[in-house]
């Protein structure tokens, strides 16, 4: 997409997709201290952790970047029955909002093209993560149950932040810690709309990318991290 019709979808996307009352700070707020919150009162609920409950950590971590995956690969970038919206949102909006040319969002606003809605947060963690619950609490035990998914909140989390990240002005400071500006890289590849559908499926860490083979760095991002090293980076 060039410039001039980024341009005009951005402004299209304000005027029709954001509504007049959406609060940035609001959205910001009820995902990270949500999260943070929802983290808090579920470890709470722990009660003498034996040494293998702690394994399902890891096994969540990696069962959630899978998911990030697939979930990238399939529903947000082919239309599902049933899922409609999400492919809406994320291929037809986020990826017209935000090109591989033209990456940061312009105002705090712009954070709804950003953040997972709210209510499909809630819909995620209410329609996986309760039954989830349920099933390893009954197989397994509720301190297995409770640190699944804090795990997976804690992924999403990091998720959120890195993503975030990706569409913040180059020069903005978390931009340029050195993980995220590798990785950022990679996701602005992915905005590409000749990638999109190929390519960079995980927007954290790429190891779902790896496995399957669809980890691919754009030559621009080759010669710009070989062109500047990163304790010097710009
Ligand atoms: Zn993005
Ligand atoms: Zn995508």
């Amino acid at each position: 997409m060039k410039q001039a019709a980024n341009a005009r979808f951005r402004d299209e996307y304000r005027q029709k997709e954001i509504p007049r009352r959406y609060c940035a700070p609001c959205h910001l707020l009820f995902t990270f201290a949500g999260g943070l919150l929802a983290i808090v009162l579920m470890l709470w609920q722990l009660q003498q952790v034996q040494p293998l409950e702690w394994l399902v950590v890891p096994a969540a971590l990696l069962y959630a970047n899978l998911a990030e995956y697939f979930g990238h690969r399939f529903p947000m970038h082919r239309p599902f029955p049933g899922l409609g919206l999400i492919y809406k949102r994320h291929a037809g909006q986020h990826h017209r909002f935000f090109t591989h040319q033209h990456m940061p969002f312009d105002q705090l606003r712009d954070l709804c093209a950003v953040l997972f809605p709210p209510l499909l947060v809630t819909f995620f963690f209410g329609g996986f993560g309760v039954p989830l619950w349920f099933v390893l609490a009954w197989l397994v035990s509720d301190n297995v149950a409770w640190l699944a998914l804090a795990s997976g909140v804690l992924y999403y989390l990091n998720y959120e932040v890195f993503h975030l990240a990706y569409h913040l002005p180059e020069r903005h400071w978390l931009a340029r810690v050195g993980l995220i500006r590798r990785l950022r890289w990679l996701h602005a590849h992915h905005h590409d709309p000749a990638a999109m559908t190929r390519v960079n499926f995980n927007i954290s860490y790429p190891l779902g990318d790896w496995l399957f083979g669809t980890l691919e760095r754009s030559p621009a991002a080759t010669a710009a991290l070989a062109a500047v090293p990163e304790s010097r980076a710009p």
